[in-house]
């Protein structure tokens, strides 16, 4: 644990069953930027939004797809950077959250491409304003609601950025349980793994702080219990609403510390072979549990951790991995996976041995 640590998280966070229908006292203005997924408009839920905020005049955006690429969103910047907004609501999983973050801070910008000199050539931003967002998370896991960080994949070069700051806050999370409950098997699981991983990352991270640890703590006791029985019973709003909250509780946990050795493994996968964020972030977990907990010890935290490490042994999670990528695969991205930053977050000591144990352990 560092000696001297910060805590600061400035969103504010509105949660429980029936959220939704208090969306309307949030939004002030009368005209917004609504930024979700085709798929939401079809099934409804951007009609629902406009039903319920009938005072307010939505633009919709609803082209944001998977793991959003920089070129596509400064082309978005581009369409909206022009017209009168007084905030932007998103509303869908992480992406969307991780494309409104980028879009609150870009559309007010006055430059073109603001967000390719900022992360393609480095340059150090100089955002003039932010628009302000309320982030409505319809999956559990990512924590996108309450984190510091947008996601920005580059297909060109097969890159992930993340752009990081105070500003990229959202300023409100709205936290709806009803919401999840449509949410199919597979995205469950995958999502929920990711708000595990999170958690586990902020508890074996070198920035770990009391804080984060009881946020940390607590989502995983919540997650062991509700995880499976969300997969098992879709319908249950108990489990649905306690991993909701583990979520945003592992979220406000790497706000503080921001992701370590599991997340590093999992970019490539993800940029090279499309490999869903929340199974590349946490199919080695069982293994880093076993590494960390004999390398570096850990009294508050080992029982819940072998807990955990059970509860994943029944998902089989090598299984579901092997279905987007082989073992000759991931071997060929072995020296992408030492993202410096977040390997160096991990209280272990990474080399490419303890890595391959991490990665192969179970095909041997
Ligand atoms: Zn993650």
């Amino acid at each position: 644990m560092t000696e001297v640590w910060d805590h600061y998280n400035p969103v504010k966070i509105r949660a429980g069953r029936g959220a939704m229908q208090r969306l309307p006292q949030l939004l002030s203005g009368s005209s917004w930027l609504l930024i979700t997924t085709p798929g939401f408009t079809r099934r409804g839920l951007t009609a629902q939004v406009q039903r319920l905020a009938s005072s307010v005049d939505f633009e919709v955006c609803d082209q944001i797809t998977p793991n959003p690429e920089l070129d596509e969103l400064e082309a978005l910047a581009a369409v909206y950077r022009h017209k009168r907004f007084e905030g932007i609501l998103a509303i869908g999983g992480g992406s969307v959250i991780d494309a409104a973050k980028v879009l609150a801070l870009t559309i007010p910008s006055a430059a073109d491409n603001a967000l390719t000199t900022v992360l393609r050539q480095g340059q150090k931003p100089n955002w003039l304003t932010k628009l302000p967002l309320v982030a409505i998370p319809t999956t559990s896991g990512t924590g996108a609601e309450v984190t510091p960080f947008a996601t920005v994949w580059d297909a060109v070069d097969h890159q992930k950025y993340s752009l990081v700051g105070e500003q990229v806050y959202p300023d409100i999370a709205l936290l709806d349980p009803e919401l999840i409950l449509t949410l199919p098997e597979q995205e469950t699981l995958y999502t929920g793994l990711d708000a595990v991983s999170h958690a586990l990352e902020s508890l074996w991270n070198i920035n770990r702080s009391p804080v984060s640890q009881a946020y940390a703590i607590q989502a995983l006791e919540l997650a062991e219990q509700a995880l499976p029985q969300a997969l098992s019973d879709p319908d249950n709003l108990d489990a649905r609403e306690s991993m909701q909250q583990a979520s945003v509780l592992a979220g406000l946990a790497i706000s503080q510390t921001r992701t370590a050795i599991a997340h590093s493994i999992s970019y490539p996968l993800t940029s090279h072979f499309n490999v869903p964020h929340g199974l590349a972030c946490s199919f080695t977990l069982s293994r880093i549990i076993e590494y960390y907990l004999h390398n570096c010890g850990d009294e508050i935290s080992k029982c819940l951790m072998l807990r955990i490490a059970a509860m994943l042994s029944i998902l089989d999670l090598p299984h579901h991995i092997e279905t987007y990528v082989n073992h000759k695969e991931i071997h060929s991205l072995k020296d992408e996976m030492f993202h410096r930053d977040r390997v160096g977050n991990f209280k272990g000591i990474i080399n490419n041995d303890t890595l391959d144990r991490l990665l192969f352990n179970n095909y041997a």
